[in-house]
């Protein structure tokens, strides 16, 4: 790889900042004002995106997953920093049009680029995004805060990229598949309406119930779930397919709890916090015992 030569073509036309001094310098420089969220994520081929992806949609992908986290913190996405691991056998058209999705997607969700890294590598291309979120109003919201008497709302539609990727493994293109390389995320004007009614919030990466299992643990309280109230992408009503798209990664919805009566456009009542711990699941008016997978851990 001619590392300063694609560099120099590809990654600074994407920054016009005075912030990052068209990358010549060791460090960005910010003067900012106010409440910020930051925050990270990785992408590793053949983990979190097929080794056969076009990759202009991996360099969307890549800018959505941590998008998603500061829409989740009730942050409007702000500036971003990009480090690369580009395999040897990768060739320069594939870095273009890496650089070509993550352009247009920081073009679109309105983050300034100011910096980043760059090194070659005989493993799998490696990718991570950090992402920096201005408070879209009073504050920021944390997993911590559920409490008992809040309802349970999440955005969009849960599964379709569990059903996209199934789909893709077994060489099939589905509309769902779009979804598992491009997540569908909420419009990031939606981070006002976190920052201003939620109690508690995240984004929804790997699984629905194995999220909102987390949210329960870390704000103290009991979750109920009613899987027949949680919008599909395959609506169902055999338990199995119900579960397995709620146990689905890589949606990238917005998961949050509220008080009671806060309704909002494009969010949809799924349960209710009480005192306690733990999630419970309610499938046709009868509790279920918890599948024993729940989502993706670290190391599934
Ligand atoms: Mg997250």
């Amino acid at each position: 790889m001619r590392e300063i030569d694609w560099i120099r073509r590809y990654i600074a036309p994407l920054v016009d900042d005075e912030e990052a001094d068209r990358l010549k310098d060791d460090a960005a420089m910010l003067t900012l004002n106010g409440t910020f969220a930051l925050s990270t994520d990785m992408l590793v081929e053949g983990q979190h995106f097929l080794a056969g992806d076009p990759l202009e949609t991996v360099g969307r992908k890549l800018v959505r997953v941590t998008v998603s986290d500061l829409i989740a913190k009730g942050a409007l996405p702000s500036r971003a920093m990009v480090s690369i691991a580009w395999p040897k056998n990768r060739g320069e058209a594939d870095f273009a049009a890496l650089i070509s999705g993550l352009g247009a997607d920081l073009a679109y969700f309105g983050m300034a680029l100011v910096g980043g890294d760059t090194v070659s590598t005989d493993g799998p291309l490696c990718l991570n995004l950090a992402g920096l979120g201005r408070a879209a109003g009073a504050r920021l919201v944390r997993r911590r805060g559920a409490r008992p008497g809040d309802q349970l709302l999440v955005s969009g539609v849960i599964g379709a990229a569990g059903l996209g990727l199934a789909a893709l493994k077994s060489g099939m293109e589905t509309v769902h598949a779009a979804h598992y390389r491009v997540p569908n995320l909420v419009p990031v004007s939606m981070a006002h309406w976190i920052s201003d009614h939620a109690s508690a919030s995240l984004d929804v990466s790997d699984g629905l119930l194995l999220d909102a299992a987390r949210l329960a643990e870390v704000s103290d309280v009991a979750l109920e779930i009613d899987l027949n109230a949680v919008p599909l992408a395959e609506p169902s009503s055999r338990l199995e397919e119900v579960l397995v798209q709620c146990t689905a990664g890589d949606d990238y919805q917005m998961l949050m709890t509220v008080p009671e009566g806060c309704e909002a456009p494009g969010l949809t009542p799924i349960g209710r916090v009480s005192s306690g711990s733990g999630l419970s699941l309610c499938f046709n008016g009868r509790n279920i015992p918890l599948p024993s997978r729940l989502g993706f851990e670290h190391g599934d």
